[in-house]
Parts: C-alpha cells; structure tokens; sequence
C-alpha cells in the first residue's frame, strides 16, 4: 500500500504539527526544520501534488494561500521588516514534500540569490 502524503494527514489532523491557522481552505503550520526565526508552511487540504499540476480552478486557493501567509506575517511580527514566501517545485527547486507548501520565512535579513 502507498504511504499516506504527510501533508494531506497533518490537514486532517492525524499528525502532529505546531499549527496557526486553519480555515475550509487551508492549514498553516511551523515547519519542524525553520531554516529562519519564522518559518511557517501554508497548505491547501486539497492535494495537488506539486505547482506543475496546477489548474486554473486552484487560483483562488492559491490566492488565499498568499492571503493566508500576509496575514500570519503581520500576525508573528515579520511584515514590516519584510519577509519571503516561496513554493519549491521539483528536484531543481528544491522539493522534498509533494504536496504544494508555501514557505513563509521571516525574522532575518536574506540574501538573494538563493543556492
Ligand atoms: O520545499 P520542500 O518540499 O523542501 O519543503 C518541505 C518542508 O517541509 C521542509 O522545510 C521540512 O522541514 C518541512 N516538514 C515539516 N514537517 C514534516 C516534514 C517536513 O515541517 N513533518
């Protein structure tokens, strides 16, 4: 049997994750590795399994990811100094989860470009 995406059981609720929000939507959770003093993950419950097979019907979610993501960062106290939101997709970019995540990062200046 497959193993189930780790991802799609922190939406349900079947894995434990430190989490910030959720909605109908989405899920919003700290992630356990922060590369940055804020580093938080915006799921959607729906499993798309990377921003290669996006639709245009997912515009909206993905517009309430970002949404979602601004408002934790005002929320956690890293809008007004700036921070990064990024989604990885495939080996190049650096994805190791296959279910979308938008990377919030925040709390530190950043250098770009990234490597
Ligand atoms: O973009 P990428 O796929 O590499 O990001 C996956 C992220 O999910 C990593 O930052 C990793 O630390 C995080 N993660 C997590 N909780 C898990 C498994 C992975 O926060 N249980």
């Amino acid at each position: 049997m497959n193993k189930p995406c780790l991802f799609c059981e922190i939406a349900a609720g079947r894995m434990e994750a430190d989490v910030l929000h959720q909605d109908d939507h989405v899920v919003a959770f700290r992630d356990i590795h922060p590369q940055t003093p804020t580093h938080v993950l915006v799921i959607p419950r729906k499993h798309i399994t990377s921003m290669l097979d996006i639709e245009p019907v997912d515009a909206e979610l993905l517009g309430h990811m970002h949404v979602t993501a601004r408002d934790l960062a005002k929320r956690l106290g890293i809008a007004e100094s700036g921070y990064r939101s990024v989604f990885n997709c495939g080996r190049d970019g650096g994805q190791t989860v296959w279910h979308i995540h938008l990377h919030l990062l925040g709390g530190r200046s950043m250098g770009w470009p990234p490597w």
